[in-house]
């Protein structure tokens, strides 16, 4: 029996009372999951400290949702890699791609934050997507070639996500077939692209994930779990979505 990663990506959501009710009903409803989940919720900063104390003593553990390349210095607005760490992060997520579109952050700069978060003992999720542009002109499986080979250091040691950027927030999640063909894939890629065992890279599906379609994707061998978005901001959707593993 496989263990699953079930990640939570809160986006830019959660005041502070929201914030400290789902991370507190998660806590408490995790103690129900089996061993088969590992679960991890990523709030906005700002919420970090609240959460890292509702989830103390629960086998929830703790992510954030991007970190800067360097360890500290001027760099206005940014966090770095080690105040994660200050605050009990585990996990972060890195080159999603609102950040890529909206911020404009290339392989290369993702790459540099996966380097600087493994140093700083944070396990990266990287993530990589092509857009529904590039599937229906066929350039899929070289786009995500690329995005691996560029945004990650040969000897990675994190987690990958691929989120097909058209079934992200669309309600359409990439079918079962899609996603055991493309991960296939990511595999294969990782393999060929890094120093690594290509089995030592979990990969995540992510895009519109519900506790409807949770266990036909989690069934999907090739699937290392899941990162969950618009789901994860309900406890009762995020929990069931970790019972589906
Ligand atoms: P949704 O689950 O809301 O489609 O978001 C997926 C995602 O981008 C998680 O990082």
């Amino acid at each position: 029996s496989r263990r699953h990663l079930i990640v939570g990506n809160w986006k830019m959501n959660g005041l502070s009372a929201g914030s400290l009710e789902l991370a507190k009903a998660v806590a408490e409803g995790a103690r129900d999951v089996g061993p088969a989940a590992r679960l991890v919720i990523c709030p906005p900063f700002t919420q970090l400290a609240a959460v890292a104390k509702a989830l103390e003593g629960s086998k929830v553990q703790l992510g954030a949702q991007d970190c800067h390349q360097s360890p500290s210095g001027a760099h206005t607005g940014d966090i770095s890699a080690d105040m994660l760490v200050d605050l009990d992060v585990g996990f972060v997520i890195l080159g999603h791609s609102e950040r890529r579109q909206h911020h404009h952050e290339t392989d290369g700069l993702v790459q540099a934050k996966v380097k600087a978060a493994e140093k700083a003992g944070l396990t990266p999720i990287v993530c990589v997507g092509e857009t529904a542009q590039q599937r229906d002109e066929g350039h899929t499986l070289e786009t995500l070639g690329e995005q691996i080979s560029k945004s990650l250091p040969k000897d990675f040691s994190g987690v990958v996500a691929y989120e097909p950027i058209w079934a992200i927030g669309s309600g359409r999640s990439a079918s079962v077939k899609e996603i055991d063909e493309t991960i296939s894939h990511l595999h294969d890629v990782i393999g060929r692209h890094l120093d690594v065992d290509d089995k030592s890279v979990s990969i995540l599906y992510g895009g519109s994930v519900t506790a409807r379609d949770a266990a036909s994707i989690l069934s999907i061998p090739a699937v290392g779990g899941v990162l969950v978005g618009g789901a994860s901001l309900s406890a009762e959707s995020f929990l069931g979505i970790a019972r589906a593993a």
